[in-house]
Order: C-alpha cells, then sequence, then structure tokens
C-alpha cells in the first residue's frame, strides 16, 4: 500500500514522458507519445525473404528466417527506446515493443512453426547486476501476439574461462563461439527456435548462440531482434 501511494504521488509531480522525445504522455499514451510512435523507422523486414538481416548470417551458419522491428541509429529514438530498456529498468517498454515485433512476426507468417522463443542469455553476473535480461522481458512482449512459450534455461551463457582484453583479435572471436551451451539437448532435438536478441549488429553473439542450439538433433534456428544495425 506504501509503496503504491508513493507512486502515485511520482504520478502527480513525475508524469509519465515519452521516452523518445520527453514531452508530457496523454493517459491514453504509453511509454512512447504518438508522434515518435509514428515515426518509428521500422523495418518491414518481417514478411521479406532473403532480407538484410538474414543476408549477415550467409555463410556463417544455417538460419532459417529473421527479422528485426526498426533500424538503429545511433543518437536516433530507437537508441534511446533501447538504452531505456537495457540501463533505465524499463521492463516495461521491453514488453511494449516485443508486442509490436510479436505482431510482425505473427502477420508474416514466416515464423509460424517456431516452437519456442529463446532470448539471447545474459552472463550470470550482468544478470544479478541489473536484476533482468533485456531480451527476455522483449520475448515476454512477443508471446503476447505471438504465442509461443518463453525458454530461459536451456540456452545457457558459461562463465569467462579468462579475460579477453589480452587476447588477439582472433582468439577473442573464438572465445565468443564458447560462450554459449545447452544444460541439455532433449528440449530442443527437432524444435524450431526463434532467437529473440535486443539489438542485433554483426550478429556473432546470435552465430553462436545458433551453434549451440544447433547441438541438439534436428534443431532449427530463426532470429528476431527489436532493432538492427546493419549497414
Ligand atoms: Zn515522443
Amino acid at each position: 500500500m506504501k509503496i503504491k501511494f508513493i507512486n502515485d504521488l511520482r504520478g502527480i509531480f513525475f508524469p509519465d514522458s515519452c521516452v523518445c522525445c520527453g514531452d508530457t504522455l496523454l493517459s491514453s499514451e504509453n511509454q512512447i507519445c504518438t508522434d515518435c510512435q509514428l515515426g518509428l523507422p521500422f523495418t518491414d523486414f518481417s514478411p521479406v525473404k532473403e532480407n538484410p538481416v538474414e543476408k549477415i548470417f550467409w555463410g556463417r551458419v544455417q538460419i532459417e528466417s529473421a527479422t528485426a522491428l526498426l533500424s538503429f541509429s545511433k543518437k536516433g529514438s530507437v537508441q534511446r527506446i533501447l538504452h531505456s530498456i537495457k540501463y533505465k529498468d524499463n521492463k516495461e517498454l521491453g514488453v511494449y515493443m516485443g508486442r509490436q515485433l510479436g505482431t510482425a512476426l505473427a502477420e508474416s507468417h514466416r515464423f509460424d512453426d517456431v516452437d519456442y522463443l529463446v532470448p539471447v542469455p545474459l552472463h550470470p553476473k550482468k544478470f544479478k547486476k541489473r536484476g533482468y535480461n533485456q531480451s527476455e522481458e522483449i520475448a515476454k512482449g512477443i508471446a503476447q501476439k505471438f504465442d509461443r512459450p518463453v525458454v530461459t534455461d536451456v540456452l545457457i551463457r558459461t562463465e569467462f574461462t579468462q579475460t579477453q582484453t589480452k587476447k588477439s583479435r582472433f582468439s577473442r572471436w573464438e572465445n565468443v563461439s564458447e560462450k554459449f551451451a545447452l544444460a541439455e539437448t532433449d528440449t530442443f532435438a527437432g524444435k524450431h527456435i526463434l532467437l529473440i536478441d535486443d539489438v542485433i549488429t554483426t550478429g556473432a553473439t546470435l552465430e553462436s548462440c545458433t551453434r549451440a542450439i544447433l547441438q541438439a538433433e534436428g534443431a532449427k534456428v530463426s532470429v528476431a531482434g527489436l532493432a538492427f544495425a546493419g549497414h
């Protein structure tokens, strides 16, 4: 009760503001004002085969389908959204944006045979510090519009064994591919996994996650990101 009272007071003195532009939100608005929402740079990749997100995995690892909801650009509204989800404890925004990605996935019908939503795991130390995994919050939002179970305890991030800073570029790359593993291979055997990430850049993390998942016999992997920082 006490906490609720404080939250109500916060609403009076600090009304919610738009994550992107900082303007005060109307009571009908949530997280992002209508103008900013309409101005978001949607990629419209979800229904498109061989889209730019899929192309970054070509020649690297087998990905069935891939997409991202938004185009990332530095200093733009998408960067502010990602920053708020990742560093400002704004889990609700992760779920809110995840719902939009979930709608795009459902409407595209290219992801219909996906069995599980699997967020890219955080390193356990980071999870402990932040208290949540931003990709998991996005996955929860996706599941509200694209109804699949979110599985977080099969794909796991393994501990670092040595500091990465002293290693050469090549061995750093090797190290990346060893950061993920499956806790067990039965759950994903014969299943189509949709990997969820907040922002897709080089695809290195998703590539190593995919290699780990493909240890399960007959598993297939697709990829969905909230944003794509491609060229
Ligand atoms: Zn705004």
